[in-house]
């Protein structure tokens, strides 16, 4: 949900025209995209500010679930809206004639002339049609290709996959889920985490500075779905996450330290019922990984700060293994209750693969959450009640330790372990 903090605060809005008009490479426009809604559709009529009418009526449109920025400039979602619809006539009275070749007839601009090839500032690309958000800074890379090329969209639901046959090859297109302007295409070439190479087309693209993300304030942002969301982060409200990284003793006493940090209870995921047991899951076998469910109080501690938390104390790197503890039992996944908390998990790992603080690629795995099995009642606070037990000793206490020196603003005022 939160953006990197750079991405946030508020101003004024950089649009496609103001860096697109700056082209070279013998791409004449016609005239600067000045009247492109940078605000997209309402959901209700499917209209961009002063936009000509939209082609279909919103109520027969297929209904889309993306990604959009709420007027704090955070991304929020997923939200449901209605796809923008428009006849190639109003798209031409919107677009430059280059963005219609591009957007509207699936055309390529030239390699290495693109106005947003060589752009490095922080911020968010977005639709040059519609103003949707489609991919941030943070997953830009230089591929050397000519196009402007990201290892993954702002938000998965954001961008639309097909099959393109056209030129006597098989590629994967990709387009905007809103207004289905063509974006450019997909590889499976691209650099870490992802392995995918979005190659874009600059046309297609405006960009907006993280400074002034406010700017792109979507009204569907204030609709309800998000009041939901918004009334769950009231101070009481509670929500659970479930993490694994090894021996879910010293998850769980990590956890409890963080102020916001309600309750944190050893279980099993990934597997059955039938098989969500101590014994069992020492097999290796079920499935089912050593698991703590963290209840906490998101108006205190964000899901991204849990996470942060959880790759700094365990070691994210040794696929199925965390030290001693040998297994695909103790591997580190992050169990998403769903899309929205997938994406905002692939955000915080691709920062922290980013951030060069591991020493290897990092193996944590995203895993749907099926069911979380608390354990045995002999698993429960087991820090606490055996302090002095040898591996507590060897293996809880570091962790610990480590969250103390490393989140020390975001302690309880006393420890659960020192009462
Ligand atoms: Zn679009």
């Amino acid at each position: 949900m939160r953006p990197p903090s750079s991405h946030r605060l508020a101003a004024t809005l950089l649009l496609a025209g103001a860096l697109v008009a700056g082209s070279g490479c013998g791409t004449a426009k016609s005239s600067p995209p000045g009247s492109i809604p940078a605000d997209p559709a309402p959901s209700d009529s499917g209209l961009g500010g002063d936009g000509p009418p939209a082609a279909t009526p919103a109520e027969s449109r297929t209904m889309i679930s993306v990604h959009v920025f709420d007027a704090a400039g955070e991304l929020v979602g997923p939200i449901s809206m209605p796809q923008v619809e428009r006849s190639d006539q109003q798209w031409r009275e919107l677009l430059s004639e280059e963005q219609f070749r591009v957007l509207r007839s699936s055309g390529t601009e030239r390699p290495f002339c693109g106005a947003l090839l060589d752009n490095k500032k922080a911020g968010v690309y977005t639709c040059a049609g519609c103003g949707l958000p489609l991919f941030a800074s943070n997953a830009k890379f230089e591929s050397g290709t000519g196009w402007p090329s990201f290892f993954q969209p702002i938000a998965p639901g954001n961008v639309a996959e097909r099959t393109d046959r056209s030129h006597g090859m098989v590629r994967t297109e990709v387009n905007c889920a809103r207004c289905d302007g063509h974006l450019g295409h997909a590889f499976d070439d691209g650099p870490r985490p992802t392995g995918l190479r979005f190659c874009l087309n600059s046309e297609s693209l405006a960009f907006t500075d993280a400074e002034h993300l406010a700017d792109l304030a979507d009204p569907a942002a204030s609709a309800s779905p998000r009041d939901a969301k918004q009334a769950a982060d009231a101070p009481g409200e509670t929500r659970t996450a479930v993490f694994a990284g090894g021996c879910f003793w010293c998850v769980e006493a990590v956890f409890e330290e963080l102020e916001g940090v309600v309750e944190a209870v050893s279980g099993y995921s990934g597997g059955d019922a039938a098989t969500a047991d101590y014994e069992a899951v020492c097999s290796g076998d079920t499935g089912h990984a050593e698991a703590v469910r963290i209840e906490y109080e998101p108006a205190k501690i964000t899901f991204e700060d849990l996470l942060r938390v959880h790759l700094a104390t365990h070691d994210p790197t040794t696929l199925n293994r965390q030290g001693a503890d040998v297994g695909p039992q103790y591997r580190s996944a992050v169990f998403y209750a769903d899309e929205d908390e997938r994406a905002r998990a692939e955000r915080v790992l691709a920062e922290a693969a980013e951030s060069g603080a591991f020493r290897g690629p990092i193996v944590t795995t995203l895993e749907p959450l099926g069911a979380f099995y608390p354990a045995e009642p002999y698993h429960q606070n087991y820090v606490c009640l055996n302090p002095n037990q040898g591996y507590v000793r060897s293996v809880a206490w570091p962790k610990i330790k480590k969250v103390r020196e490393k989140f020390a603003e975001k302690l309880k005022q006393e420890s659960p372990l020192e009462r």
